[in-house]
């Protein structure tokens, strides 16, 4: 019994492991992380899937715990290489269809639907799907029934005792597990490790939803949450039609995925309330509500559009209301701000989750993290799904709950645990799980271009060209410097003369020294160019010596 970490140990995103059994794999999980600020360019990020394609003969399926890109996002990825059935509740698999389906993969991969508290025999696995309660409905943990005992795995959590579908967290299950087999290992969420208190149930955001409606009516809304969240958009229709207003929906995710949600019976909004964006032009303003993408201020979002006044639907004016059912995911908050400043610059009134409890936490805080734990007593305990200082929260509250300290393992991207007969052992870095860049459609972009990407943006670059006759050492043409980003070449034409003056001299030196070849001359160019542009202006551009032979 082996688990290895490919992902989401360390970092929020790209959250994927490997459960191994009798030499077969199971995937828990294969999602992607948005990128930092600093991984210019990039789209994504993936796990390092070398593991698995070396492994590839052995994966019998991939566990879906939910269906949030950070758990899904990057199957699409993984069945350009690898073909095999994904297992999800039927939501779930709803949802990481559409990016399967945009890459042309479903041929390479079945769905098969779960039901709540399923067991089922995959393999070798005996898995067994325990409903919990998320920012997305129908999410699962996961009962692995092992040789070794029992491995549950919590997927992404929270406690709520009210959840707008009454759905919840099956507490009574996972005890029962724990009173009649034991826990051997306890794999948590510890997103919100190192927060103090019991989340907000998602039942608390309808009512300030509500109170909000009423106190903006008269005034056009427009509202915005993450659109794979059901029961928010639930709960922004409800509020809806309880001031008499039509719904609209923008944005391609959250059109989807009403329309989706609503087919399957976990939305319920009447037909007649519900418009297309691009059909509200008769309907007034102070009855209508939008419920648009962009929660997070991506850039090309419906919402951001609109705070650059550039949305083709819809134009903000004064005493428009804007509500942002969200928070934004850390990395995200520069963009928030700059929809949140737009909007406000035309004329809107902005509600965040920083005036109001507009937003409700789909993980669990320490109070019922610490509940899990006393429910699930686990004899072994691993922190999974959260960055570095989340995990060592996480660990510390396993040990106030009496696991011994040597039971409570932190474990990181590449590591792997066995369990057998004597325990829980840990092998660091056994595996490669280093950020897989995925720019465009092509993966692994690689952390060389990001190295020259960030000199490109933070230095610009120079290049030099020059052709030389080898054999006697005398330049023909140039040295000519081109630059984008070190200075503004029509006003510092001195200083571009300059530096091909320093690059002729030390070309010069050089052909009277050594043997001259191009990739010598290359070095002298760059050296010579590189001192010059350092001790000018104190600057580190990227150089390029171009040096062609003649
Ligand atoms: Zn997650
Ligand atoms: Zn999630």
């Amino acid at each position: 019994m082996k688990i290895t970490f490919l992902g989401g140990l360390g970092e929020i995103g790209r959250n994927c492991a490997c459960v191994e059994v009798d030499g077969s794999i199971m995937l828990l999980d294969c999602g992607l992380m948005f990128p930092d600020l600093d991984m210019l360019g990039i789209d994504l990020v993936l796990p390092d899937f070398e593991y698995l394609r070396e492994n590839a003969d052995r994966i019998v399926g991939c566990i879906a715990t939910h269906g949030h890109e950070d758990h899904v996002g990057g199957l699409s990825f993984l069945l350009r290489e690898l073909s095999f059935p994904i297992y999800g509740s039927a939501l779930t698999l709803a949802l990481a269809r559409n990016r399967i389906e945009e890459a042309g993969l479903l041929d390479r991969t079945q769905l098969i639907a779960v039901k709540d508290g399923e067991r089922r025999q995959i393999g070798p696995f005996d898995c067994e799907f325990i409903p919990v309660t998320h920012s997305v409905p129908h999410g699962f943990a996961t009962a692995f029934h092992t040789p070794q005992g029992i491995i549950l795995h919590t997927g992404d959590f929270k406690l709520d005792l009210t959840p707008v579908d009454g759905r919840l967290t099956d507490l009574a299950r996972m005890g029962s597990l724990a009173d009649q087999h034991g826990i051997r290992l306890l794999l948590s969420d510890s997103t919100n490790a190192d927060s103090k208190g019991h989340s907000h149930s998602e039942t608390s955001v309808g009512a300030v939803l509500y109170d909000l409606f009423h106190e903006f009516e008269g005034s056009r809304i427009i509202t915005t949450c993450f659109a794979s969240h059901i029961h928010r958009v639930q709960q922004i229709a409800d509020a809806a039609i309880a001031f008499d207003r039509t719904i609209a929906t923008m944005g391609l995710s959250m059109r989807k995925n009403v329309r989706v949600a609503r087919e399957m019976g976990l939305l319920r909004i009447p037909d007649h309330r519900l418009r297309d964006i691009d059909d509200v032009k008769d309907v007034d303003p102070a009855h209508l509500c939008v419920i648009s993408t962009g929660s997070q201020g991506e850039p090309m979002s419906a919402l951001a559009l609109m705070a650059a006044g550039e949305n083709k639907f819809l134009k903000i004016k004064r005493d428009d209301v804007v509500i942002m059912s969200s928070h934004p995911i850390p990395g995200n908050e520069a963009n928030v701000s700059k929809v949140i400043d737009g909007l406000t610059r035309l004329g809107a009134e902005v509600v965040h989750s920083g005036i109001e409890d507009v937003h409700a936490t789909g993980h669990a805080k320490q109070e019922e993290l610490k509940t899990l734990l006393s429910i699930t007593q686990p004899d072994w305990f691993v922190p999974v799904h959260g960055e570095y200082r989340h995990l060592v929260a996480h660990a510390r509250l396993g040990r106030q709950m009496g696991i011994p300290r040597d039971h409570v393992q932190i474990c990181e991207d590449g590591d792997q645990v066995v369990l057998d007969d004597d325990g829980l052992t840990v092998m660091r870095r056994e595996v490669p799980a280093g950020y897989l860049y995925v720019d465009g459609i092509i993966g692994d972009v690689g952390a060389g271009v990001l190295r020259d990407r960030r000199v490109l943006a933070e230095e610009g670059v120079v290049v030099v060209v020059v052709a030389i006759d080898v054999r006697t050492g005398s330049i023909i043409t140039g040295p000519e410097i081109i630059t984008r980003g070190w200075v503004y070449a029509p006003e510092a034409e001195d200083l571009l003369d300059q530096c091909a003056e320093a690059v002729r001299d030390a070309i010069k030196e050089a052909s009277q020294h050594a043997a001259l070849d191009i990739e010598n001359l290359q070095r002298t160019v760059r050296r010579a160019a590189g001192r010059f542009v350092n001790a000018q202006t104190r600057r580190r551009p990227m150089i390029v010596p171009v040096v062609m032979e003649a």
